[in-house]
């Protein structure tokens, strides 16, 4: 990849939240760590596909790559500026570059609004474009969602949901973004429309060369649209890969009991790995060491102790894993 094709970046990027948390003394301050170490880059015209399960962390940080929020600690660059350094105030002018679509396009349009009023609205603060020029590249915009320009007159109730998502798409692309953050796109959606719309996610990407990050809990979609994958546990990338690296010879124990809901997709067999037992440890309370050791069949001591990095174990699959034991388990499934 080419450096200067690299639109988003980040650097041991991390996000913790303050809360409280009910004991038999009362409330206790706590702090959530919802993201934790994140080093990743997507390039122009690229896919990262995002897979977890629910609460690992997944849309915390599409929300911080979607500028919701400013990192607590490490670096994030979006087109070269480093968002890290940034006031929320300087923030705002970079938000054009990056948009979001978000899972329920029921709630993420404005029933109040037509349209028309949704599309435009973004422009009148990022543009000086007339009224009629706004209308226009509504027009436009509908068009390549594969919507006609009667739908500006008309208000979100009046479309099916495959439809509202394709407005939402629409609306992602109004400010001309170079980054889109799509959380659970097609989650909401009927089957039969969901390859439709990631059809259409597919063709936008191409024609206005756009870097996504695709968060899913579905990894057949994933593997439908991205280029790359990265797996979170608990606020960690614990694999990243290319899609063939990532499905064909996957690593990381957990990743392995992923791939167990998609067999139609994993060549490999060998690397599909036991049913999960247990649920996540909380983000409040992580355990020592490996964060997925409390539920990984192979732990062994190191893995209580100490936290594994993300180790390159194929460069040119750019595919990295973060396990003590990857060589050992790799091995065993071969031997399978
Ligand atoms: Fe399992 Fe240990 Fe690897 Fe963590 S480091 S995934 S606990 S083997």
């Amino acid at each position: 990849m080419d450096r200067q094709d690299i639109i988003v970046s980040t650097k041991k990027l991390s996000k913790r939240f303050n809360t409280k948390v009910a004991t038999e003394k009362g409330w206790k301050k706590a702090t959530v760590a919802a993201v934790s170490d994140v080093t990743l880059d997507i390039a122009a015209g690229e896919t990262l596909g995002l897979v977890g399960e629910s609460g690992c962390g997944k849309t915390t940080l599409g929300r911080m790559l979607a500028l919701f929020y400013l990192p607590s600690e490490g670096t994030m660059t979006i087109r070269g500026v480093d968002v890290s350094a940034l006031k929320p105030k300087q923030v705002k002018p970079l938000r054009q570059h990056v948009q979001m679509i978000f899972q329920d396009p029921v709630s993420s349009l404005n029933p109040r609004h037509t349209v028309e009023n949704i599309l435009t609205e973004p422009m009148k603060f990022f543009s000086s474009d007339t009224a009629p020029v706004r209308r226009q590249k509504a027009a436009d915009l509908l068009e390549a969602v594969g919507l006609s320009a009667d739908a500006l007159r008309k208000y979100p109730h009046e479309f099916s949901g495959g439809q509202r998502q394709r407005i939402s798409i629409a609306r992602a692309l109004v400010l001309n973004p170079a980054f889109v953050v799509a959380d659970e796109p097609v989650s909401a959606l009927d089957v039969s429309v969901q390859s439709q719309i990631l059809n259409l996610m597919k063709d936008i990407r191409e024609e206005f060369n756009l870097a996504y990050l695709f968060i899913s809990h579905d990894l057949a979609v994933v593997h439908h649209l991205a280029d790359r994958v990265a797996v979170m546990y608990l606020g960690r990338i614990v694999e990243i890969a290319t899609r063939d690296s990532l499905f064909e010879d996957a690593r990381h124990p957990y990743t392995h009991s992923l791939l167990r809901f998609v067999p139609t997709v994993v060549p490999n067999k060998s690397k599909i790995g036991k049913i999960l037992q247990g649920d996540p440890p909380s983000p409040i309370d992580p355990p020592n060491g490996c964060p997925f050791h409390p539920r990984c069949p192979h732990a062994i001591d190191i893995c209580k102790a100490s936290i594994p990095v993300l180790e390159t174990v194929n460069a040119v699959a750019r595919h990295a894993t973060a396990c003590h034991l990857q060589d050992e388990i790799n091995q065993q499934s071969g031997d399978r």
